[in-house]
């Protein structure tokens, strides 16, 4: 009784509802523990005793809670998220998590547990360097993008597959908290009073203000692939050999170029943060060409799928892929900066920069930060290549 009725997990029930799944030979010698951060979801570790084996059970919960007030969540993400890691599998199923059961009722995917992995994000922090990162998350990005567009699907698949994915409570936590509050006095914003003259000349920026209102009508308008929606260097699992791409909650049909302007942007966001460090010089020119290889690889595999697949009316066509190459470069850089933007004086922002522990360099980098993020919005019909592009951001460093 207890596992057919939506409720959240306990480490308790967790196991009774794993073993209801035959997934384990000794089902009775399960240890469950809680190992998320608890604000959107439950993320539950099952071990097996005997034979050391694990998985993840991840679960939505029905709220988000955000600065002591709770906001109400569809719990149809966890299905998006299952759906979305599956479809995702079909292209590249070295670089996600293997998805052994989804429960929708439930609200749970049940998964591949990669403990042995570690979290992008902390280490960049810590000056780690992935050497295979960039082309992981470059064919990453071609494939899942790809292979969900109007360039691969046919027209009808595709129109059905935009109606499973609408995601509009996720969706809106990206409306408001990427491309609106941060522009405005909104209360949601979070930031030193230090930094305020920095923030004010942000919310005086008209020319600022009418670009950012641009691209979140194309983030609410551009049904171009199935996104991830969310990917930070948080959202990312990495290890010497392998890179292994979680939490697509967020997943919806959107513009091609905001998954790669998210990367990019953390992985600037990190690189600001070095500015902080005695090694930076070789710590930055290596995040550069991260994000460099990144794109390259990117536009390298997107163009071996254009060049198979036979969508006569678009691949024969020559001038189309150049256009449409361009079309998303431009994108990842406006929406890279309002993410550069956002995780600085937004509600949710990030360890790299918030973990400076110099408070007087903090706020010089903050204030790099915001003046890059604005500029690369601005600019980003000018930067019409990877060059300008390096070079604007190595301008800021
Ligand atoms: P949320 O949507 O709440 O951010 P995530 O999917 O990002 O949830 O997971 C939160 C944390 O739980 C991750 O940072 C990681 O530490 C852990 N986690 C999630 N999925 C796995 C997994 N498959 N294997 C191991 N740990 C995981
Ligand atoms: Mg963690
Ligand atoms: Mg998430
Ligand atoms: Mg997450």
């Amino acid at each position: 009784a207890v596992v057919n009725q939506y409720a959240p997990f306990t480490t308790q029930t967790v196991v009774e509802f794993v073993k209801t799944l035959s997934i384990f030979d000794h089902p009775n010698r399960l240890i469950a523990n809680e190992i998320g951060d608890g604000n959107l979801n439950l993320v539950f570790q099952l071990v097996e005793l005997e034979t050391n084996r694990s998985i993840i059970v991840k679960q939505a919960l029905p709220y988000a809670k955000v600065v002591g007030e709770s906001w109400p969540l569809s719990l149809n993400r966890a299905k998006i998220e299952s759906e979305s890691l599956r479809i995702t599998a079909k292209v590249v199923p070295d670089l996600v998590p293997h998805v052994l059961h989804t429960d929708h009722e439930l609200a749970c995917t049940v998964m591949e547990d990669l403990s042995d992995y570690n979290i992008l994000r902390t280490e960049l922090i810590s000056n780690h360097h992935y050497p295979l990162l960039a082309e992981h998350i470059g064919r990453y990005l071609a494939q899942t993008l790809f292979s969900t567009s109007d360039f691969a699907l046919h027209p009808f698949v595709k129109k059905e597959l935009v109606q499973k994915f609408t995601n509009p409570d996720l969706c809106k936590i990206t409306e408001d908290l990427v491309f609106t509050d941060p522009f405005f006095d909104h209360p949601t914003n979070d930031f030193p009073t230090e930094l305020r003259p920095a923030v004010e000349a942000i919310w005086a920026d008209e020319t600022l203000l009418t670009e950012v209102g641009i691209l979140k009508f194309q983030f609410l308008t551009q049904a171009e692939a199935l996104l991830h929606g969310d990917l930070h260097t948080g959202s990312i699992f990495v290890t010497s050999q392998s890179t292994k791409v979680i939490d697509p909650e967020f997943a919806f049909f959107g513009p091609i170029g905001f998954d790669l302007g998210q990367f990019f942007a953390n992985i600037i966001l990190n690189a600001l943060s070095k500015l902080a460090t005695t090694e930076r010089p070789a710590l930055l020119s290596e995040l550069l060409r991260t994000t460099e290889r990144t794109w390259i690889t990117f536009a390298q595999e997107f163009t071996k799928l254009w060049d198979e697949s036979n969508q006569e009316i678009y691949t024969n066509v020559s001038g189309i892929l150049p256009r449409f190459l361009l079309k998303i470069w431009t994108d990842a850089i406006g929406f890279a900066g309002c993410e550069i933007v956002r995780r600085t004086i937004g509600l949710a922002h990030v360890a790299d920069l918030d973990s400076i522990e110099d408070f007087h360099t903090q706020i010089e980098i903050k204030e790099r930060a915001l003046q890059l993020g604005a500029d690369l919005i601005k600019s980003r019909t000018q930067l019409y290549s990877l060059s300008h592009f390096i070079q604007r951001i190595k301008g800021a460093l």
